[in-house]
C-alpha cells in the first residue's frame, strides 16, 4: 500500500484495539484531527478500514466509527518441515480462511516441493485478492535474499531463491524465514511479549528468539540453530547426525533419530522406498548410503 510507515502507524491501532471512533485515533495516536482525518480516508480508499454503524456525535455532526478489514485479501502461508507442510490461506489479521497439509520429503529439493506447495495454494483458493506469500523453511534463512542458507538437513536448498521462485505465479512479495523464527514472531505477536524463546521440536529441532520485540537472526540465519550444536551428555560411541557431523543435539533428540525410533512410512510408499525414507532421514552415513539408491516417490496426502 502507497502511504508508508504513517498509514501503518493508524492502522496498527484498529489491529490491536478494533473498532475505533476519529476522536479515538487521535487521542490513541496524538496526531492533529486533519492529519488523522487524511490518513484514514486513505486507510478507507484501500479498502483496509471500513466504517460502521453506531458514530459518535461532535457538535451535532456525526462521524463514522471504523474498523480494521482483515478480510481485504489474503496472505497465502506455507509452513514447510522435514517430512510435510501446511498450507493455509490466511486474512490481514492471520487467521487461517482455508488449510491444508501434504507429506513430503524436503531432500527432494526445491522444485519439487515448492511445485508441491503451489498445488496446496491452488487448492485452497479463497477468490480473494493474494498480497502476499509467506514460507517457513526448516533451515537457516538469508533474510534479505529469501534463501536458505548452508542448511544443515536441506540438500539441494543452499542459495536457492523461494521468492523468485514463486515470481511467475503470484504478483505479490514473498517472505522466507526459518520456521522456529517465524513461530516466534507469531507467539509474541499473539501473546503481546517482547521476549520469546520458541522451540520446535519435530523431526529437526531449532528456537526463534525474540528479544525486546525484536526477531534475532544472527549471522547467516543461524543465530537459533540449536539442533546441530554439540549435546552435553553423549553416547561412548559418537553418534552421527543427519548433518554429517557428530553428538549434536538433533541426533539424540531429533524426531527421528532417536535410538528406537523411526519415521512412520510416508503413505503411498512401499516398503522398500520406505526403508529407503527412513535411513535417509535418520543417519547422516545412512543417508549418503542412500543416496545412490532411487529415491522414493513424494506422496501427497489428500
Ligand atoms: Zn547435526
Amino acid at each position: 500500500m502507497d502511504g508508508g510507515s504513517h498509514e501503518s502507524d493508524v492502522l496498527s491501532l484498529f489491529r490491536e484495539r478494533g473498532q475505533l471512533s476519529r476522536t479515538d485515533v487521535i487521542a490513541l495516536s496524538g496526531l492533529s484531527r486533519t492529519t488523522v482525518n487524511h490518513r484514514l480516508s486513505t486507510l478507507t480508499a484501500s479498502g483496509l478500514l471500513v466504517p460502521v454503524e453506531g458514530g459518535e456525535s461532535t457538535g451535532g455532526r456525526p462521524s463514522s466509527r471504523f474498523d480494521f478489514s482483515a478480510r481485504r485479501a489474503v496472505i497465502l502461508c506455507a509452513d514447510i518441515g522435514a517430512t510435510g507442510f501446511t498450507v493455509a490461506a490466511c486474512d490481514l489479521s492471520g487467521a487461517p480462511l482455508a488449510d491444508a497439509e501434504r507429506t513430503i520429503d524436503v531432500w527432494s529439493g526445491p522444485e519439487a516441493v515448492l511445485s508441491l506447495v503451489l498445488e496446496a495454494f491452488r487448492a485452497i483458493d479463497t477468490g480473494d485478492e493474494i498480497w502476499g506469500i509467506a514460507v517457513g523453511v526448516p533451515g537457516p534463512v538469508e533474510f534479505a535474499a529469501h534463501r536458505v542458507v548452508n542448511p544443515p538437513i536441506m540438500t539441494g536448498w543452499d542459495r536457492f531463491d523461494i521468492a523468485a521462485w514463486f515470481a511467475p505465479h503470484y504478483g505479490a512479495p514473498v517472505l522466507v524465514e526459518n520456521d522456529a523464527n517465524a513461530r516466534a514472531v507469531a507467539e509474541a505477536r499473539v501473546h503481546r511479549l517482547d521476549n520469546v524463546i520458541a522451540l520446535k521440536l519435530g523431526t529437526g529441532i531449532g528456537a526463534g528468539l525474540v528479544f525486546n520485540g525484536q526477531i534475532i537472526r544472527g549471522d547467516k540465519g543461524a543465530a537459533g540453530d540449536i539442533g546441530h550444536t554439540r549435546a552435553t551428555i553423549v553416547d561412548p560411541e559418537p553418534r552421527e547426525c543427519r548433518c554429517g557431523s557428530f553428538d549434536c543435539v538433533e541426533a539424540y533428540a531429533g524426531g527421528c533419530c532417536g535410538r528406537s525410533a523411526s519415521p512412520p512410512p510416508a503413505p503411498g510408499t512401499s516398503s522398500s522406498s520406505s526403508a529407503t525414507a527412513t535411513s535417509r532421514r535418520c543417519g547422516g552415513s545412512a543417508r549418503r548410503a542412500a543416496s545412490s539408491a532411487t529415491r522414493s516417490p513424494i506422496s501427497s496426502a489428500s
